[in-house]
């Protein structure tokens, strides 16, 4: 075997928390043909080298470069470091897809220029050190010193994984060590009001097998939850406490709340120190958490933190959709969250979800050209939206004054790899289905050699082929959407397998090299209907297709006259399939939806009244496309969620 290069996590031999480990970013080699393979491969070519050019022009990368000298002059947020650092994560990771010349020299250029910063007893941060270096160390509501040291240590994780060497470790792991410095041991510790510095310490533990980072990490996620975050000085902060995570402690926290990113990037801390210790308090409350988040705050279409104020989650069933912040990263950090989640438990529920969000709002908050890119994902546009700032933008931007969205979708598509199967004891597990060919072996030593031949989720038809033989389990996932409806056959001979608890079935045999087995998951269009108390939704439905929820957008109104925000549709009516061109995409899924256009017998100006009175307009179709690839041709209306016609 050839030696395994590591993705974003690496478990340590001893996790305790962990059910089954990550293959390595060698061990999976994704299809153009699919389309995380195609996604990862324009991810490589186009996004990449827009996140380049953007912290060149930006100045976030000058930021660093000429701090010290004459021409100093800040430019952009206080944490634009972090655009740096998570960059040259994305960058970093993508080499093992394209080993491009030009981007391991920007790799150079930033580190030299990181270096260049860095203070002789670890310090980089260019906001406090040439703007407000009296503030070092006193803004951790807001000053995101640790959060942007989170993203170097990470950026230096992935150089070294992929690299071998990496000059950014050595600057990093200073950093990391004045944090110990400071906060570990018996010295107090301070948290950051932005969590992310948790999960890097872990990894950074995993990377090099020091444990002072693995205890530095436990110390400040214990701490949290006590209300201490908050400077006495730092009169004007006006966001709560929950806004820091810091309302309660992680022990005792059971529901989704505040900053979502925030939430869930601590989160994903919290699921680090349980995978590696297995303290089963730690994962019953993040499992509660969990379900207090997809039951009740969560959009159809993946979406999380309703609420563009404090970019925070809403109540349970507040899902607005035309304001639907759902900010990108939020699903991000979601899909990082499940990950671990699936980490330790093999529970399918984790990974439905990350499907669910990985097709949606992280498809769709890229262009079709991957260098565009939504920051918050509403489920509904109005023609004419106001737009007050670039987060709520009506189309996608090439870059945003707050950028954490862009950088952050270039690290998990250069990572997609990682997140489709596991390996435990004499098993494999897929979990997330995509065309690619596959070498590894289980943790006891079998060979896994598979290839997998497939559309999904364009269709739900897996072709796997066993290259060379051997005897392991094989664990598909058969993913909450299909309903039951599967079939499974090996040589042409349908199998009678039936899942677990987990949603798996369970395939144990000597595989012989040869072997082809076919899964076929039906893969139907379907109206949901929304939780009562969802008031935004009531009376509408959405449509989903497999794993992928659909939208209509003014683009596709039959006539090109007819207002697709006045249309409603017949539910009662079957769903047809057909094809469209998307133009810069190519041919995708369509769905035909009956229904009418209803508009008003006679306008209101006063839009309330005792009756309502609609035309009753001949029945037409309309042609929904996936959400994800909404906003790509002229700018109009655009809904998930559509007004069922009141017979
Ligand atoms: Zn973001």
């Amino acid at each position: 075997m050839t030696p395994r290069t590591y993705g974003p996590i690496r478990l340590t031999e001893g996790a305790k928390g962990a059910k089954a480990r990550p293959i390595g970013l060698n061990e999976v080699k994704l299809s153009s043909e699919g389309q995380l393979g195609a996604w990862q491969q324009q991810n490589a070519h186009d996004t990449v080298p827009h996140l380049m050019n953007n912290l060149v022009s930006t100045g976030a990368l000058a930021n660093l470069q000429k701090l010290n000298t004459p021409e100093f002059e800040f430019k952009g947020m206080w944490f634009s470091d972090s655009d740096i650092h998570k960059s040259l994560e994305a960058l970093a990771w993508s080499l093992h897809v394209l080993e491009d010349p030009k981007q391991i020299e920007f790799l150079k250029t930033a580190t030299a220029a990181i270096e260049h910063a860095q203070e002789a007893d670890g310090y980089v941060y260019t906001w406090y050190q040439g703007v407000h270096p009296d503030k070092k160390w006193q803004e951790f509501t807001m000053g995101h010193e640790m959060y942007v040291a989170g993203h170097m240590i990470q950026a230096a994780i992935a150089e070294s994984r992929i690299r071998g060497n990496a000059p950014l470790m050595t600057l990093a792991r200073k950093f990391a060590d004045l944090l110990v410095r400071k906060f570990g041991g018996s010295n107090k510790v301070e948290m950051c009001g932005h969590p992310e510095i948790e999960t890097a310490l872990i990894e950074l533990y995993r990377e090099t097998n020091e444990i002072k980072y693995f205890e530095l990490a436990e110390k400040m996620i214990l701490a949290r939850g006590h209300k201490t975050i908050k400077r006495p000085t730092e009169t004007e902060f006006h966001f709560g406490d929950s806004y820091l995570q810091d309302h309660k402690p992680v022990l005792e926290a059971d529901t989704v709340v505040g900053h979502s990113v925030r939430q869930l990037y601590l989160n994903a801390g919290v699921m680090d120190l349980y995978l590696e210790k297995g303290d089963e308090r730690f994962l019953k409350m993040q499992e509660r958490q969990w379900e207090d988040m997809v039951y009740s705050k969560m959009y159809v279409t993946g979406g999380l933190g309703s609420r563009h104020k404090d970019e925070a989650f809403g109540d349970s069933y507040e899902l607005p959709n035309d304001r639907a912040y759902a900010e990108t990263c939020a699903s991000i950090a979601n899909f990082m969250w499940d990950w671990r989640l699936l980490l330790a438990t093999q529970r399918g529920r984790y990974a439905d979800n990350m499907e669910r969000a990985l097709y949606n709002i992280i498809a769709g908050s890229i262009s079709v050209d991957g260098c565009k890119f939504f920051y918050s994902n509403p489920l509904q546009y109005r023609k004419g939206h106001f737009i007050a700032f670039d987060t709520d933008a009506s189309e996608r931007l090439g870059w945003y004054k707050c950028s954490c969205c862009p950088p952050n979708i270039g690290r998990i598509a250069a990572t997609f790899n990682h997140y489709l199967t596991t390996t435990s004891v004499n098993a494999f597990s897929i979990h997330l289905y995509s065309d690619s060919v596959i070498n590894t072996q289980t943790e006891s030593g079998s060979k896994v050699d598979l290839t997998i031949k497939t559309k999904y989720p364009v269709n739900g038809i897996i072709n796997i082929s066993v290259n060379t033989a051997s005897e392991f389990a094989l664990k598909l996932r058969i993913p909450e959407w299909c309903k039951g409806n599967y079939q499974v056959s090996i040589g042409g001979q349908n199998l009678a397998a039936t899942t677990d608890e987990n949603g798996y079935i369970t395939l144990e045999r000597n595989w012989e090299a040869g072997d082809n087995l076919v899964l076929e998951l039906e893969v139907k269009a379907r109206f949901l209907k929304p939780h009562p108390l969802i008031d935004a939704s009531r009376g509408c439905v959405a449509i989903q297709r497999g794993p992928v929820v659909f939208a209509i957008e003014q683009a596709d109104a039959s006539n090109p006259k007819d207002d697709i925000e006045e249309f409603v549709v017949d539910a009662s009516q079957e769903i047809q399939e057909t094809t469209i061109e998307l133009p810069g995409y190519g041919k995708i899924v369509g769905l035909l939806i009956q229904g009418s256009n209803s508009p008003l017998v006679e306008p209101m100006r006063f839009p309330y009244a005792e009756k309502i009175s609609r035309t009753n307009s001949a029945s037409t179709k309309v042609t929904a496309i996936p959400y994800s690839l909404w906003g790509n041709r002229q700018k109009g209306a655009m809904r998930v969620w559509i007004p069922e016609l009141q017979k």
